[in-house]
């Protein structure tokens, strides 16, 4: 799991609320807000596709 995102660029605490998601098919935006310092980022998660293929050769 890739929690990295979640943590505030500013001050590292993962104390945040989500302002905004937006989703596409590919990943959803989220816009964040730390609520220690009030820094703003968005992040960027991947959207896992239905069907997934591992480990075959196309
Ligand atoms: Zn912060």
């Amino acid at each position: 799991m890739n929690e990295a995102g979640m943590k505030c660029p500013q001050c590292s605490t993962f104390n945040n609320k989500i302002l905004q998601t937006r989703s596409s098919p590919f990943h959803i935006k989220r816009r964040r807000q730390c609520l220690d310092c009030e820094a703003r980022w968005t992040t960027y998660e991947r959207v896992r596709p239905c069907n997934p293929v591992e480990g075959e050769s196309v």
